[in-house]
């Protein structure tokens, strides 16, 4: 059986820095599952599909293929053979990818999908429902979040050093609150801490503060010695 790390919180809590870093020290594949709904997203908007329309988003994202293979460390997607890289890291995709996770159709499929990766070995998965709606079982059970200055502020540096954008912290924070906003109160696997996930605040924590952290609660012979 393989094992899973879960790792939820709100957008930019630093879920994807810290479940690369466990994952390496473990030897789990690093899982981004906000990268499917990003996907979705992106192909729903290459292909003129209304993304305020759950009904034509949910019989599009039936025909969405979505490839993955484990790669250096972690999962890579592909999409008829193409790596969507920074493609779906815009602002445009941003505003787009909490309504299409919305749709239940969408979930049901990216839940399979990722539930379908133990096949692949240990997984250090993050997002928004997996701790409680995606691996529920998991042990090892996280919920990574910090205030919203402090969230918006890391999002914009990445924003700037990986040449997506260049906005003002004040529009990347009114963009995470907005998909906060969206992705706890939607119908289906709402964002929320899981009971019994172990609650890690990162305002005031570094990047080896919180890693260190995660690996001390997890069961003791995960820990590679
Ligand atoms: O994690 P990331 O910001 O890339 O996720 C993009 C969007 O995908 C989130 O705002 C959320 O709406 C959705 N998502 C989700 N469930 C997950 C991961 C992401 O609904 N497990």
């Amino acid at each position: 059986m393989s094992r899973v790390i879960a790792i939820d919180g709100p957008s930019g809590a630093g879920k994807s820095s810290v479940s690369r870093i466990v994952g390496e020290k473990l030897g789990f594949l690093h899982v981004d599952s906000g990268a499917l709904y990003r996907i979705m997203t992106w192909q729903c908007l290459a292909n003129g599909v209304d993304t305020a329309n759950p009904a034509a988003v949910a019989a599009f994202a039936a025909e969405v293929q979505i490839e993955c293979r484990a790669e250096e460390g972690h999962i890579a997607y592909y999409v008829k053979g193409e790596a969507p890289g920074n493609r779906i890291r815009t602002p445009e995709i941003n505003a787009h990818a909490s309504p299409v996770a919305t749709v239940k159709e969408v979930r049901d499929r990216i839940t399979a999908i990722l539930r379908g990766l133990v096949s692949f070995g240990d997984l250090v998965v993050e997002g928004r429902d997996i701790t409680t709606a995606v691996f529920p079982d998991s042990p090892a059970r996280f919920y990574l979040t910090a205030s919203a200055e402090a969230r918006a502020r890391r999002r914009q540096k990445e924003e700037v050093e990986k040449g997506i954008a260049n906005q003002s912290a004040e529009a990347v924070k009114a963009s995470l609150l907005a998909r906060d906003a969206i992705d706890s109160t939607r119908k289906y696997a709402p964002l929320k801490k899981a009971d019994g996930a172990l609650e890690i605040d990162s305002s005031d924590l570094t990047l080896d503060q919180v890693v260190e952290t995660v690996l001390a609660a997890l069961p003791a012979d995960w820990i590679r010695r």
